[in-house]
């Protein structure tokens, strides 16, 4: 009989082998369609985190929500080790505003602003109205709603969303100082473009990007690949897709040269 340990090392290579990672496997058409998995599980992580992490401590919900990831259902958050990536990236660039690209269930926005001094703001658009309340609650109870917000849109939805950044969240020419996308894959690239079409970055504004080598976003990095040194100067960090330490993945740093 192997011992506890051993079969949570196994478990954590082996993800495949769990229930809940099948489950998600089967639920990716169903991501790709409306941002959840189709079983609930985003619901069940947000009364889990009110449930059990301790209210007003970032660190305790972000604990929470990769214990459930872990040995419940497996989620799509950045994760705690490509967390460590993007802590370090906003520590490097000392952003004022930022800006999130899929908050899913609020974990990387929780992540980003337990790091965030006085006065800086990040807003968080996600697409499914669904995911943005549940983040909503899991910012709410980690205690950072006064400097996080998430809105419910698109960038790639024909203007609404990037009038109401301007209107609303004062994204005004050269004000945006980090961004992360973690949303559609498909979005990366297209979406990246929308917002340098703003005039919203200034040289010296970083980009991350999550999961560019799986799920993929292959366009996005043969983009940044071929401008490197020009308009981009970029950073390729390898590491593990989230929850896991058998796939691989990218997480690109991206500062944006002008
Ligand atoms: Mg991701």
């Amino acid at each position: 009989m192997p011992d506890s340990g051993l079969v949570a090392r196994l478990r954590d290579r082996m993800p495949f082998l769990r229930w809940s990672f099948l489950r998600f496997a089967a639920g990716v058409r169903h991501v790709e369609r409306t941002g959840q998995v189709g079983d609930g599980r985003e619901i069940a992580l947000r009364d889990h985190v009110l449930a059990h992490a301790m209210a007003g401590d970032p660190a305790s919900v972000l604990a929470t929500i990769d214990g459930f990831a872990r040995n419940r259902s497996i989620l799509m958050n950045v994760g705690d080790e490509k967390g460590t990536i993007l802590d370090a990236a906003i520590g490097r660039a000392a952003p004022k505003l930022l800006l999130e690209l899929g908050a899913y269930c609020g974990y990387s926005a929780v992540r980003t602003g337990r790091l965030l001094p006085e006065g800086a703001r990040l807003v968080s658009v996600e697409a499914n109205a669904a995911n943005a309340e549940i983040a909503r609650a899991v910012i709410a109870h980690a205690g950072l709603s006064n400097r996080i917000t998430v809105v419910v849109g698109m960038i790639g939805d024909g203007g609404q969303t990037v009038r109401t950044l301007s209107e609303e969240h004062g994204f005004t020419a050269g004000a945006l100082d980090f961004v992360f996308i973690d949303h559609m894959k498909t979005a990366y690239l297209s979406d990246l473009r929308t917002i340098l079409a703003t005039g919203w970055l200034h040289p010296d504004s970083v980009v991350v990007a999550d999961n560019v080598k799986v799920p993929g976003a292959p366009d996005y990095l043969r983009y940044m690949r071929e401008n490197e040194g020009t308009t981009w100067r970029t950073v390729e960090h390898s590491t593990h897709l989230e929850y896991q330490s058998l796939l691989k993945d990218l997480v690109l740093e991206s500062t944006y040269i002008g």
